[in-house]
């Protein structure tokens, strides 16, 4: 298997595989680069019913940084140990993305919920002035 061509911040010779015939791994690999940059951009403008998705943009975004440190412990531009911690980090992060979503979704359904009750209560007065009228 070739090895990556690139050279590391520190200036040594990658110590990454080749992916294909380009002679980049997948830390250094241009098309790679280009397709977590459009991910990122692309991912969470958008949520259900047209609303921006700020949630699962921060997702998207966290998957490529995650993508990226494992490619950089491949190739040994990062440490091990350092893109261990740095997952573990990435992961609380994560974890607050999930749970900012989860506690957003009680939100809405306690406020569907609400408004469900008052038109019911709307409607049941409606109701009872056309049961008076009919008297
Ligand atoms: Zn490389």
């Amino acid at each position: 298997m070739a090895k990556c061509t690139a050279i590391t911040q520190g200036g040594d010779r990658c110590k990454g595989i080749a992916i294909d015939s380009s002679g980049y791994c997948y830390a250094h690999h241009p098309d790679h680069a280009d397709e977590r940059k459009r991910a990122a951009h692309k991912g969470g403008k958008r949520g259900g019913r047209g609303r921006p998705s700020p949630a699962t943009g921060e997702l998207v975004r966290l998957q490529g940084e995650f993508e990226e440190i494992a490619g950089k412990v491949l190739a040994g531009e990062v440490e091990r140990g350092d893109g261990a911690v740095v997952a573990q980090l990435l992961n609380g992060a994560r974890a607050c993305v999930l749970g900012l979503l989860k506690a957003r979704e009680q939100e809405e359904l306690y406020e569907r919920v609400e408004e469900l009750e008052r038109r019911l209560s709307v409607n049941q007065r409606n109701l009872d002035q056309k049961g008076r009228k009919a008297w």
